[in-house]
Parts: C-alpha cells; sequence; structure tokens
C-alpha cells in the first residue's frame, strides 16, 4: 500500500524557528521582523530572544503565529581566541505558552554533562529543544553525538555563512547524527539580528533558511504536534509537494529541481539529476529494501544551489 511520507493534502506553513529582536542584541522591533516575514510569506515565527522566554501574543493574527521561545548559550571561557572557543546554544520553544517555565543557566559553566543536565530541565519544563547553528559551536560529530535529548537540529543556519567560519548548512553533521541512531528533526532557520542590512539587501541575514511545517491549521498546538510528530523539513528554497513509498518505489513532486535524491542509513540511495540546464519536478525511483540501514530521507537541490532536506523517515515504523 502507498504510504505518504509527505502528502500533497497537508498543509505547509513557512516557520522561521530562531530570530532576534530588539530585545536581545537585534536590531529590529518585533512588528517590523512580523511585517518582514509576513510579507514574504512566513506564517510561524519562534521570537527567540537570549536567556529569557517571551510569548508575545499580541503578535497572533489569523495568518502569523508567535512561538515563545528562547536561546540559550554555554560557552568554554579562557585566555585563548573567543573564535577557537566551543559554544553551545540551543533554543528551546514552549509547548505550552500559556503556561511556561523560565530555564536559569550559567553560560560559563561549560561542559557536556552540564549542557545535557540543562537540556533534560528544558524537556522536563515541557520545551521542545533545538541544537543551534551546529558549526559556529565548533562541536565535532562526536561531541554531538554526545548531546541527548535534542529534539530538533538547526540543519540550516542563515547567519552562519557571515559569523560561523563555515557553511549555513550542515547536511554531514546531521546524516552522522542520523546514522548513529539519533533521532533529531531537521530545523532551517534565519537566526537573523539584522544588524546593517535592510531586509531588501541581498545579503540581509533573513529570508535564508526555514522550516517547512505540515499541520492541518494555523494554530499553536497543532503547529506543536506537527513538530513533535517530525512534520516538518528544513528548505532554504525547493517545496517538497509529495513524498511517498509503495512497496521498494518511491515517489517525489516538489518545486523545480537541479537534483532529486532519496538516501538512507547507507551509501544506498536512488537520484534523479537533471539535463545541464533543465529542472525535474517529479521522480519515481526504486530502492533496495535490503539496504536501507533503517530510513530514508529526502533531499533536493535547486538551480540556484538552494537546499531542502527531510527528517529520516523509519524502515518498520513510518513504512
Ligand atoms: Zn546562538
Ligand atoms: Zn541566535
Amino acid at each position: 500500500m502507498k504510504k505518504y511520507l509527505i502528502s500533497p493534502e497537508q498543509n505547509q506553513y513557512k516557520a522561521n524557528m530562531h530570530g532576534h529582536s530588539r530585545l536581545s542584541d537585534g536590531k529590529l522591533t518585533l512588528e517590523q521582523l512580523k511585517e518582514g516575514y509576513k510579507e514574504r510569506g512566513y506564517s510561524v515565527y519562534a521570537f527567540s530572544d537570549h536567556t529569557t522566554v517571551r510569548w508575545h501574543k499580541e503578535l497572533t493574527d489569523e495568518n502569523f503565529l508567535p512561538l515563545a521561545a528562547a536561546e540559550i548559550d554555554v560557552s568554554q571561557q579562557g585566555a585563548e581566541n573567543f573564535n577557537l572557543r566551543k559554544s553551545f546554544h540551543f533554543n528551546i520553544i514552549a509547548r505550552d505558552p500559556e503556561h511556561f517555565e523560565q530555564v536559569p543557566y550559567d553560560n560559563k559553566n561549560y561542559s557536556i554533562q552540564y549542557i545535557n543536565s540543562l537540556i533534560a530541565e528544558a524537556r522536563a519544563k515541557n520545551y521542545f529543544v533545538v541544537a543551534n547553528h551546529p558549526n559556529w559551536s565548533l562541536f565535532t560529530e562526536d561531541e554531538y553525538l554526545q548531546i541527548e535529548g535534542l529534539n530538533g537540529f538547526e540543519l540550516y543556519n542563515c547567519i552562519t555563512a557571515n559569523y560561523g567560519g563555515a557553511l549555513s548548512f550542515t547536511p554531514e553533521i546531521y546524516l552522522y547524527l542520523l546514522r548513529n541512531g539519533k533521532r533529531i528533526y531537521p530545523i532551517g532557520a534565519d537566526d537573523n539580528h539584522s544588524f546593517c542590512l535592510p531586509f531588501s539587501h541581498p545579503n540581509n541575514d533573513s529570508f535564508g533558511g526555514f522550516t517547512y511545517i505540515l499541520a492541518d491549521k494555523l494554530e499553536y498546538g497543532g503547529v506543536i504536534n506537527a513538530l513533535d510528530r517530525g512534520d516538518c523539513y528544513c528548505s532554504m528554497g525547493p517545496q517538497i509537494h509529495e513524498f511517498s513509498i509503495e512497496d521498494d518505489v518511491v515517489h517525489v513532486k516538489t518545486s523545480p529541481a537541479k537534483r532529486i535524491t532519496v538516501m538512507t542509513g547507507t551509501r544506498h540511495l536512488t537520484t534523479l539529476p537533471a539535463l545541464r540546464g533543465e529542472t525535474v519536478e517529479e521522480f519515481t525511483g526504486r530502492l533496495n529494501m535490503n539496504l536501507l540501514g533503517g530510513f530514508i530521507l529526502l533531499h533536493v537541490e535547486d538551480s540556484e544551489g538552494k537546499h531542502a532536506m527531510t527528517r529520516a523517515y523509519y524502515q518498520g515504523e513510518d513504512f
């Protein structure tokens, strides 16, 4: 029987899951951020100013949903250059915005053990937890493997390319974690601070990457439930209209793409590259079901070099 992993019937809400306003070190007001993002088709925004969880309920309207969030940071201390020190940041997003508790922390108390205890506390207080800007943190893949309790992972963090000494898109770390048994969902976010450039400038740190959330309607509980189910994917541009599997045949429909690939937990994959100068929007491929390594996921790249990537869908559970 055909199983839809992403169904063409589902609504897809565009979300920025990480951004800063004047309430911390961002330059713009909440209202300016709402206006700019709404104009570009966003429906969900996690206002994640540093340290303190806030819910800006007054920004809610029928086409815009603010999520209650904060960014927490724990950094190595010492005399050496700041740009060599490891620094772990994570977003906490309240599942129940009417009832949330703060997560107090000591940002100088750097250890994996302390970070794990903070994540455990945030989860116990009913937060959805996302590891932020993985490349900027300077964590190795094996250090990420030691982090426990993450719900999400910023597979794309726009501002990293400006300040992170690395690329904004981190598929290698993400795939490494999945292939080592972590179950973490892919989040795309800007981490916009809007320091000096207007929204209209192509180098602005807004609108670079986002999360498509597949929910029945634009409502707080429903959006959180979709995130908890992993009904979301990371994108910098491409949209996935369908991802389905029937026996060993996968079927994909997307916005115009340079390549569509169904990856697995191993080297095995099935892919459709477009002819040079052309695009593809639909792909039917066949997998060897004995070589999946436990899961499949979908990657799409468009002609501008923008990517979209789904979570892992598990053999025997999701299909
Ligand atoms: Zn950060
Ligand atoms: Zn941030």
